[in-house]
This record gives C-alpha cells, sequence and structure tokens, in this order.
C-alpha cells in the first residue's frame, strides 16, 4: 500500500500555494488532511484534487495555555471545507478575547502559517489557518 499523497507532500503543496486532499475515485469523497485510505469507504483508489479553501465554522475553543510554539491565546476551529472534510484551523483575524458562539456558522478561507519545530515533529511544521469572511 503506498501513499499517494503524504503529509509532507500536504505541506510542500501549501508552502507552493496549492491547498490539496485526496478524491476518492470510489464513492467521491474527500479525505483533508491526507490519509492512506478513503475516510468513508476506505477504499485506496483515490487521486489528488485542489481545494477551494472555502470553508465554514462548525464549532471552537479559545485555548489560553498554548502548545510549544504558539502564542495564547488563540482560537482552534473546526471547519467544514465546502468539498466535506472538516479540518482544524486556527481562527486568525478575531480577537480570541472577543470570541463568541456567534463564530459558528461564520465562512471563510483556509491559508497556513510556519510554526517553530517542537520536541514532536522532525523540524519546521505548519497550521492551516482560517479568515474569516466579513
Ligand atoms: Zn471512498
Amino acid at each position: 500500500m503506498e501513499y499517494i499523497l503524504t503529509s509532507k507532500d500536504f505541506t510542500e503543496a501549501l508552502r507552493k500555494g496549492k491547498f490539496v486532499g485526496l478524491k476518492c475515485k470510489q464513492c467521491g469523497v474527500y479525505t483533508v488532511p491526507p490519509q492512506k485510505v478513503c475516510s468513508e469507504c476506505s477504499s485506496e483508489k483515490m487521486e489528488i484534487a485542489e481545494l477551494s479553501r472555502n470553508g465554514e465554522v462548525q464549532t471552537f475553543t479559545v485555548i489560553y495555555i498554548p502548545a510549544e510554539g504558539f502564542k495564547a491565546p488563540y482560537i482552534v476551529g473546526l471547519i467544514k471545507l465546502e468539498e466535506g472534510p472538516w479540518v482544524t484551523a486556527n481562527i486568525i483575524n478575531i480577537n480570541p478575547e472577543e470570541a463568541t458562539m456567534e463564530l459558528i456558522g461564520r465562512k471563510g478561507r483556509i491559508d497556513y502559517k510556519e510554526v517553530p519545530a517542537d520536541n514532536f515533529s522532525g523540524g519546521d511544521r505548519i497550521a492551516l489557518t482560517f479568515t474569516l469572511i466579513h
């Protein structure tokens, strides 16, 4: 079994300006971030597909004790992409101190930021970000 799209490929694509995932050739469902098999039907028959970057906040939390390389407070959101999958992303263009439940349902765009290496990663890494559309 081979990886069609590795985490490294996913990161490198973002750095080149492309947000990609895997589209299942069997059921049509998108899997993001990349996995070995389709998140819906477990098929290995998937192809790389560029994503729209459009999404909607499903839920979120405000982090006050930061992970290594992050500055608190910050907002971690679960974002439903236009193509279907849910991803975790930092919601960046709102003050975390002013976040309310009204964030849920807000639309925005996925991008990324560089995050310094920590004790758990092999080198510099990225985090997905989500910019709300006003
Ligand atoms: Zn599938």
